[in-house]
């Protein structure tokens, strides 16, 4: 399998090479050529895999430059019962009327996040043993990405974390999960300001392409093909749980923020496994509702963007969404790169209302939205906890609200929970007047000693840490 790029540059990499980059050279997001086709056999013949052996079967059809033994192994040791939980790994639990939550959130941190970023490390590590190199990767979260990558990144050889957040901004939950890692190679980087000046550290380092070269730079954000593509196998997973025959389609509502989990979606859809509709939930940052409802697709402000209850769904942009547009506009490189080079830092938006493409997002692809906002969060984890005493967090429950609009009688319509309650406790006392319940191992985590160095938002102090703390 060979690569390309939506915005059309020439070259043609395999996986390996594009596993340790971010964006194509002329700033598009990697694809691969084709999108490999399952059969009918093929699906029987999974329908019976474990998790472990389904990913290793769907991770074969993309990578071609790692011995198969060796992708076996790496699989073998990412996805056991005793990182996520469940011999099942992703098991679904039905919440009436043919509405399934999809569990994606049991693995080290209790987001989506780690079910490709577990995989990510252990490629990492592979991969930079193999050619003798080490990587510095530099991050800014505000809650969930940064943690997924330090749980993940722990105590691997050739790798080091630095991550920025914006000191005194994460939820406590999330801050003691981060700093009380005390591996030598995660270093937590508080910044005195907001998400956005982690954000510009990350940019401004990344910028001096002398610092980066000579301290090997990278990083693990959402635009990673490796992360889209190991999400592409809960898709299968469930799709098997809920069905019995191959003849029977199913439906997907994806609380959606920068379109990675959903975009999975629309690679599992586009191989042939037969779903229904992808639905796209967003809460009151509603680019992706606006572009799927209207065509046109338009860029926030940051006075623009909400601070919600939802806070990882809280984007101005949607990073991996370009890389639908490329797909529906027929993988023209050269009209998606004017709309998103030219068109987008220009007017800030673009409109696809008129072309023929548009109606195509749902016809030939399937997608449909919704929006959700935060009195309906309070009233779906209310609703959900009475009638199922299912505990849901604040951005399932946006996908659970969206869906119950979505439903199609006869189709099973699957939610993929993203996050665990316990990660949003305050939203959850407002709505249920009682706390969230908390997994045993994280009993008492906010009082473990943390480890996290407060840093002013200045990217030359922060070059001189990271000078500092590699050798
Ligand atoms: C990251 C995240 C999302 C959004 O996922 P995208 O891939 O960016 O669309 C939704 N919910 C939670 C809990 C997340 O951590």
């Amino acid at each position: 399998m060979r690569y390309l790029s939506t915005r059309g540059h020439a070259a043609r990499p395999q996986f390996c090479d594009i596993l340790l980059e971010g964006l194509a050279p002329d700033g598009g997001l990697y694809l691969p050529e084709f999108y490999p086709q399952v059969s009918d056999a093929t699906l029987t013949k999974w329908r019976g895999l474990s998790y472990a052996e389904l990913a290793f079967e769907l991770l074969s059809l993309y990578i071609d430059d790692i011995p198969a033994a060796d992708l076996k192994a790496i699989c073998d040791k990412t996805y056991t019962e005793e990182v996520f939980g469940t011999k099942e790994i992703v098991p679904l639990r039905p919440l009436g009327d043919g509405l399934y939550l999809e569990a994606l959130s049991n693995g080290p941190t209790l987001a989506f996040k780690d079910m490709a970023m577990q995989l990510l490390g252990n490629l990492f590590e592979y991969e930079l043993a193999r050619r003798g190199e080490e990587l510095n990767i530099l991050g800014a979260t505000s809650g969930d990405t940064g943690s997924a990558a330090e749980y993940a990144m722990r105590g691997k050889k050739g790798v080091r974390v630095f991550m920025t957040s914006p000191d005194g901004r994460m939820s406590p939950f999330q801050q003691a999960q981060m700093f009380s890692l005390q591996d030598d190679n995660i270093h937590n980087i508080a910044i005195t300001g907001v998400f956005d000046d982690c954000q510009d550290i990350v940019k401004a380092v990344s910028n001096d392409l002398t610092f980066k070269r000579q301290y090997k730079i990278g990083t693990v954000n959402s635009i990673n093909w490796a992360r889209l593509m190991a999400q592409v196998v809960y898709y299968f997973a469930g799709y098997f749980q809920a069905t019995k025959t191959n003849a029977e389609k199913v439906s997907f509502t994806v609380p959606s923020g920068n379109f990675g989990n959903v975009c999975a979606g629309h690679v599992a859809r586009s191989m042939g496994l037969p779903i229904d509709k992808l639905v796209v939930a967003t809460n009151e940052n509603d680019v992706l509702d606006e572009f799927f409802r209207t065509g046109v697709y338009r860029v926030r402000g940051s006075a623009d963007t909400h601070e919600t209850s939802s806070p990882s769904m809280d984007i101005s942009k949607a990073s991996n969404f370009e890389r639908f547009v490329f797909d529906l506009l027929g993988r023209d490189g050269g009209k998606t790169r004017s709309l998103f080079h030219d068109q987008l830092a220009s007017q800030g938006s673009f409109d696809l209302s008129a072309d023929p493409a548009f109606a195509q997002a749902v016809s030939r692809y399937g997608f449909a939205s919704g929006k959700s906002i935060h009195a309906d969060r309070l009233a779906t984890i209310r609703d959900t906890y009475q009638r199922f005493g299912t505990m849901i967090d604040t951005h399932t429950a946006d996908g659970v609200k969206v869906a119950r609009e979505q439903l199609t009688p006869g189709v099973p319509m699957i939610v993929l929970e993203t996050a665990l309650p316990i990660k949003f406790a305050a939203t959850i006392q407002e709505a249920l007047g009682q706390p969230p319940s908390r997994p045993a191992r994280f009993e008492g985590i906010e009082a473990l000693p943390k480890r996290v160095k407060v840093m002013p938002a200045d990217a030359e102090l922060i070059k001189r840490y990271i000078a500092e703390n590699v050798h």
